[in-house]
């Protein structure tokens, strides 16, 4: 077999296959495989493992002068100050990263209460794992979190507000009680919680260290100061973003994620739709759903299918078209049809889907007490400890 290496690689494609297949920490496998952590992410990133070609794409004609401010420094995000009588109050600046939502939960709260949290997200939308996909012929999928349930009393009052706002509603999936579900997607619960609040979207945050005048964010566009961060990414990935000596990365280095494929197909209209959801714990295909049978959505029929845990990780490292390939024919023979009927099929690869192991408790803070950390990985694998999580972060901060 040819495979196509640059003449100066220092990896082979079976090392670099092991970041694809893992869920452990960028940082973890560039100490075990003796590489820089930029090389473990770019071979994360991609699916393939053969190097691009090296002769440049583009030949431009003219070199365009250096820019004349320096691309990279500090400097706070906004300065708000608010004067009330005499005082001269200033909010903290806060930042949120990741607006799933845990993020959002708690950047509502905390806008509620009266502060102006500035959150970053490196997705275009937002959202997070509660994910909707449309696609240019006019499908859509729900590819992340299903459905929406509610055990506290918070978390209900939340989702009867947003399904009377119409951002949820309710879908009769075959199970013994409806299911609430967001519309027009599962990312109109997001809208809901994020309306008014600053929300930078498709902006990374690629590392986090403490300075002497606040937390500084690194940007692709410079570096922006915080009196308080609040980090609700999943935890394999804020150990990426924290130094190595930071007291959270060792708090947090139990917790587990177990990854989840998710194919998304289209079908012919006439073809057999037996049933609304099936979930089988045991199947390659854990959890089955027409998709299109949930209310707003558009009329063409649309099936989801996700692998198990264990399906899911000893697949990991595929390319999506072979990841496809291997589950589209186990859901046609689960929905009595064949490939013939498909008219689109995609997959996505969720690295960190499902929460294995938890913290233990709803977040967790660094001893300067300006440092948090929360997500769903805190306490169990739903939407709603997602919220809990980010509550809890945002009753502290108030509180404090
Ligand atoms: C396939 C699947 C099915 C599921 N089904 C259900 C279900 O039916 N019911 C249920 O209750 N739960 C379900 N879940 C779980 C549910 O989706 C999660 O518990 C919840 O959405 C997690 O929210 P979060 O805010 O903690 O994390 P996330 O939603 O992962 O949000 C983290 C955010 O951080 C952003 N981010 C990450 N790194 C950076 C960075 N460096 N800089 C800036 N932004 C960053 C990401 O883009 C993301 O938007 C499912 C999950 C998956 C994957």
């Amino acid at each position: 077999m040819q495979v196509n290496l640059h003449k100066n690689a220092r990896t082979t494609p079976a090392i670099r296959r092991k970041p694809q297949a893992s869920t452990e920490p960028t940082r973890l496998l560039a100490e075990r495989y003796n590489l820089s952590t930029l090389t473990v992410r770019k071979w994360r990133e991609r699916a393939d493992t053969e190097d691009a070609s090296h002769r440049p794409h583009t030949l431009h004609a003219n070199l365009s002068p250096a820019p004349a401010t320096p691309r990279c420094k500090l400097r706070p995000w906004i300065d708000r100050s608010e004067t009330k009588g005499n005082e001269t109050m200033k909010t903290p600046q806060i930042a949120i990263i990741g607006a799933g939502m845990t993020g959002l939960a708690c950047a509502r709260a905390l806008t509620d209460a009266g502060y102006a949290p500035v959150v970053f997200d490196k997705g275009r939308g937002i959202g997070g794992r509660l994910a909707t996909r449309r696609t240019a012929e006019g499908w859509q999928f729900d590819h992340g979190a299903q459905y929406i349930t509610a055990a506290s009393p918070g978390f209900q009052t939340l989702l009867e507000q947003a399904e009377r706002a119409g951002a949820l509603a309710r879908w009769a999936d075959g199970g013994t009680r409806p299911h609430l579900v967001g519309t027009p997607g599962m990312t109109g619960l997001a809208s809901y919680l994020g309306r008014g609040i600053a929300i930078r979207q498709g902006v990374e945050v690629r590392a986090l260290h403490a300075t002497a005048q606040g937390w500084a964010l690194h940007l692709a566009e410079g570096t922006a100061l915080f009196e308080r961060v609040v980090v609700t990414i999943p935890a394999p990935q804020l150990v990426d973003l924290l130094e190595p000596a930071q007291p959270l990365t060792k708090a947090v280095a139990h917790v587990r994620l177990d990854p989840c494929l998710t194919l998304m197909a289209a079908f012919d209209p006439d073809t057999p739709r037996p049933f609304i959801s099936q979930a089988d714990a045991e199947a390659p295909l854990a959890w089955i759903a027409q998709d299109s049978s949930k209310p707003g959505r558009p009329a063409p029929v649309c099936w989801i299918a996700q692998a198990s845990p264990a399906w899911s990780a000893a697949h990991l490292a595929l390319d999506p078209e072979v990841i496809v390939a291997r589950m589209l024919p186990l859901l046609c023979e689960r929905l009595g049809t064949t490939t013939d009927a498909v008219r689109y099929a995609a997959a996505h690869r969720w690295r960190y889907a499902r929460v294995a192991v938890p913290l233990g408790r709803p977040f967790v803070r660094d001893p300067s007490g300006t440092l948090y950390a929360g997500g769903d990985w805190c306490l169990e694998a739903r939407v709603e400890a997602a919220w809990r999580s980010g509550e809890a972060i945002a009753r502290d901060i108030i509180g404090g």
